[in-house]
């Protein structure tokens, strides 16, 4: 008899962002769309820069959905429609809610020449118009310490909920968890303790590890549904996991191009007031370029987790 296995296996996706830079796509797959509130999941790097050569996303709108910019080396600009300005830089996080709407740029400094590396997720927001929901207003937060600590030879970075007595100032609407593990000096084994109501996604950064029994690697992240309470991870030295996790989230939802919505028709709505510059979605002052267009609308998007 073969035992049926814990966890799941979701293949990245390799992608293009900006103008000609590679990264991998772990969320939305068709498989998996959330894990918790969790809707996307780029990882960028780790690669090199060259001065003038980096990422350069022109301005885009986004609603019902918070993107979460965690650095790990390198550099940023993001200029959004509120008129915020912020250059992020490594340990430190961006959170934008985008809210009923919001448009912003990423762009690496211009004089900036060296390592990139980073992920870049989004949060789905739930229902309702306060501050945090899906039709609340829009807000950016820089958050420039993400509270830390060593134990075990681990090093553990919480960037969203509650782990390890640790707890993450980033200010988030639903039952949500972020975590940066890594073993900066030498191999540990650890046992990560999980809450059952959670589902938890874990991705490799860098280097080698090997969670409950299976061996990781950069293109695959591995899913638990609810209902795990722990997870037993070996880290060679060097090695650099993200553990993601949350309670299942409210309602189905269509993830498409930079929006996150419920029905079809708030993506064409969407569609057409960012095409005709309505104001919903604001205006990015000081881009040299013109705003990014959606493809076309595929015929019939279904809402799903
Ligand atoms: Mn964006």
């Amino acid at each position: 008899m073969t035992q049926e296995k814990a966890y799941q296996i979701i293949e990245l996706r390799s992608s293009i962002i900006g103008k000609d830079t590679r990264i991998k796509r772990a969320l939305p797959t068709a498989k998996k769309r959330l894990i918790g509130a969790w809707c996307f999941l780029d990882h960028i790097g780790p690669t090199v820069f060259e001065k003038g050569g980096g990422l350069d996303i022109a301005p885009h709108p986004h609603t019902g959905l918070q993107t979460f910019t965690w650095m790990i080396a390198g550099k940023l600009t993001h200029t959004d429609s509120l008129g915020y300005k912020q250059v992020i830089e490594p340990e430190q996080v961006n959170l934008m809610t985008a809210g009923f709407g919001i448009s912003h740029t990423e762009v690496t400094p211009a004089d900036y020449a060296g390592p990139m590396h980073a992920v870049q997720l989004w949060i789905a927001q739930p229902e309702g118009c306060e501050p945090g929901e899906r039709e609340g207003e829009s807000n950016f937060e820089h958050y420039p310490e993400i509270p830390t600590k060593m134990e075990d030879g681990c090093e553990y970075r919480v960037l969203v909920g509650e782990f390890s007595s640790l707890v993450s100032p980033v200010r988030v609407a639903t039952s949500l968890l972020g975590v940066d593990i890594r073993a900066p000096l030498q191999g540990t084994q650890v046992t990560l303790p999980l809450k059952k109501k959670f589902e938890h996604g874990l991705l490799l950064l860098k280097g080698e590890a090997v969670v409950d029994g299976q061996v990781m690697d950069e293109d695959h992240l591995i899913y638990w549904p609810a209902g795990q309470s722990e997870l037993r991870l070996e880290l060679k030295a060097g090695a650099h996991v993200l553990l993601i996790g949350g309670e299942p989230f409210e309602a189905p939802v269509i993830i498409w191009w930079n929006l996150v919505v419920r029905g079809q028709e708030e993506i064409e709505e969407a569609v057409r007031q960012w095409k005709s510059q309505d104001g919903r979605f604001g205006v990015v002052a000081d881009y040299p370029g013109k705003p990014l267009m959606p493809p076309e609308i595929p015929g019939k998007l279904v809402a799903s987790r």
